[in-house]
């Protein structure tokens, strides 16, 4: 198994770029407040016969897309994306050496554009996905992009989780994949918001998708900032539910080796790391 941490999408949501700089600068933040503020972390997973993606970023539609009519145009503006084509993760496994036709397994954490933008760039592979996250989907159609997966992608749907790993629920196996990937239930952000572990048998890497924003958060409850707070209360399905998951994170960062890692999509300094 071999991993590659791709950044498939640069973001600056609208107005936060001058907040981290009135605020975070001044107190020797976390963040890096130059130029776009956000990645969008994807995992590309070379097994012996096949590519796994775990979140495909922004895609080439993104792009496409861009300038039509809402929400497409709305998030362009909002998020103000850099939206390049050398970000997509189909030109970045090209660029690897790969073909894009070899992603067979996509494993999705939620449905927000930014997380399966990429999705009509592999027709073929099998998208993997927590069953309430779609339905959640159905009934909330002002947050999502439905044009992602209107070409009818193969789904593969959990029900429910099927064991606990560490003490979180998770759903292992996955159908066709190996062991050592699997979703975690990090429900919070939406309904059916799930992370992901790989155990690569040197380190175990857990990909916390949008269960928290940026590192600070599993280190620090007690310094307010504005745009924590601000993503904290409007971004969330469940505030609650967000809350117990960020708090089962913090336990197990504490917990992990020294040699695991846990992540989110967008923290830019995280993401430099590997
Ligand atoms: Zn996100």
């Amino acid at each position: 198994m071999k991993v590659f941490h791709l950044n498939c999408g640069s973001l600056c949501p609208f107005g936060l770029r001058e907040l981290y700089n009135s605020f975070l600068n001044k107190k020797k933040g976390p963040l890096e407040n130059k130029g776009h503020s956000f990645v969008c972390h994807c995992l590309l997973i070379e097994m012996s016969d096949y590519l796994i993606l775990v979140d495909t970023g922004l895609g080439l539609k993104n792009i496409e897309w861009a300038a039509q009519s809402y929400p497409g145009a709305f998030f362009t503006f909002f998020d103000q994306k850099r939206l390049s084509i050398s970000e997509t993760a189909f030109y970045q496994i090209k660029k690897l050496g790969y073909s894009p036709k070899d992603v067979k397994h996509i494993l999705a954490t939620h449905l927000d554009f930014d997380h399966v933008g990429g999705l009509p760039d592999f027709p073929k592979a099998q998208v993997h996905l927590y069953r309430p996250e779609f339905d959640y989907a159905a009934l909330a159609p002002g947050r999502y992009y439905k044009k992602f997966w209107d070409h009818n992608p193969l789904w593969v749907f959990y029900d429910r989780p099927t064991e606990y790993w560490r003490g979180l629920p998770c759903i292992r196996p996955l159908k066709g994949i190996a062991p050592e990937i699997f979703f975690i239930l990090l429900p919070g952000h939406t309904r059916g918001h799930c992370g992901v572990v790989v155990e690569t048998g040197e380190k175990t890497l857990v990909f916390a998708g949008d269960a928290y924003f940026y590192n600070h958060q599993l280190t620090s409850d007690s310094s307010f900032n504005i745009p924590l707070f601000l993503y904290n209360n409007f971004f969330q399905w469940n505030k609650s539910e967000f809350k117990k998951s960020l708090a089962t994170l913090k336990d197990l960062n504490k917990e992990l080796g020294p040699d695991d890692v846990l992540f989110c999509s967008h923290d830019k300094i995280e993401f430099g790391k590997f």
